[in-house]
């Protein structure tokens, strides 16, 4: 279904079936980019207030006013949850935050990193090198390839996959869908944990039980945790995590000083608190009754 968004009067205004009757609006100063790829309409605007800000098919991504918390979040829960990751992989995330984010990690061995879409890396080389700095990382194994593929190839390989993927419409689709769920789990180390986007626990009911009973069958625990992002529509997103072995509601390891002065958001405390869900996103998820 198509995205229709509005400019008008200098607001950008991102209307999407995905949460019907409103609208999140951006008042933008310029358009610094605006093409489409071979997967997706690539745009960037500079805000008047949210600095730059990644629009694919319409759909907002990030601004640089909050993708520090989502990107934090999405990466430093499952990094300390689990006690020793060593080799990681990225699905999506063609921005690089979230390889910027795995980066500051010494233990990292090795990432690879899966992303469909080449230009969006291109085109956050080009806008957004305060995030585009994670290609940087000579630990860093790039593969321009659709992450559904790619995964089904690999077999015990990592002991963290992260997916930063886009909402569930165009190549992004078959991300939330079970059989990639499977191949997630099948290429994980014993031990090993699982991270995804987990879209709005107001906006997206269906998929975030989908995604949580997905997890569930498959991996010995599960946690769906939310972070504030401003930016998002409601204001916030959603975390699904999988694991094949450690608890994921806690650090199991302390957070160095020197990585936590370089963190705005992710601390030992909020690692916690992020899993502590209001009573009807629980009762969502534990009955799998949207109207819970
Ligand atoms: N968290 C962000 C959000 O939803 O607002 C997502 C950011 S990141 C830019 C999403 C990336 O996933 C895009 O660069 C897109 O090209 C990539 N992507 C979508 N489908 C993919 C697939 N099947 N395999 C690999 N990457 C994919």
């Amino acid at each position: 279904m198509k995205n229709y968004n509005r400019i008008t009067k200098g607001w950008f205004s991102e209307i999407c079936h995905l949460w019907p009757g409103a609208a999140n609006s951006f008042e933008i100063e310029s358009v610094l980019y605006n093409k489409k790829s071979k997967f997706q309409q690539i745009e960037v605007y500079q805000t008047r207030h949210h600095g730059r800000m990644l629009v694919l098919d319409g759909i907002v991504q990030l601004t640089e006013f909050d993708e520090f918390a989502y990107h934090e979040m999405l990466t430093h829960i499952p990094m300390f949850a689990h006690p020793n990751p060593e080799s990681v992989l990225v699905i999506g995330g063609g921005d690089g935050g979230v390889l910027r984010e795995i980066g500051r990690h010494d233990g990292v061995k090795a990432i690879d990193f899966c992303e469909i879409d080449e230009s969006v890396m291109t085109v956050s080389k080009a806008f957004f090198p305060k995030l585009a700095c994670g290609f940087d990382d000579p630990r860093v194994n790039i593969f321009i390839r659709d992450g559904i593929e790619f995964i089904q190839e690999k077999s015990k390989e990592y002991d963290l996959i992260i997916v930063d993927s886009s909402d569930p419409i165009g190549p992004a689709a078959d991300l939330f869908e079970k059989p990639f769920y499977r191949s997630l789990k099948a290429a994980l180390r014993p031990g090993g944990i699982m991270a995804t986007q987990g879209e709005s626990l107001f906006l997206h009911k269906k998929t975030v039980i989908k995604l949580a009973q997905m997890t569930k069958a498959l991996f010995p625990l599960q946690a769906y945790a939310h972070v504030l992002v401003p930016t998002y529509p409601g204001g916030h997103i959603g975390l699904c995590l999988g694991s094949l072995g450690p608890d994921l509601r806690r650090p199991s390891r302390s957070i160095h000083l020197d990585l936590q002065t370089q963190l705005k958001y992710y601390n030992p405390e909020i690692h916690e608190a992020a899993f502590i869900l209001p009573r009807f996103a629980k009762q969502m998820l534990e009955t799998g009754d949207e109207n819970a």
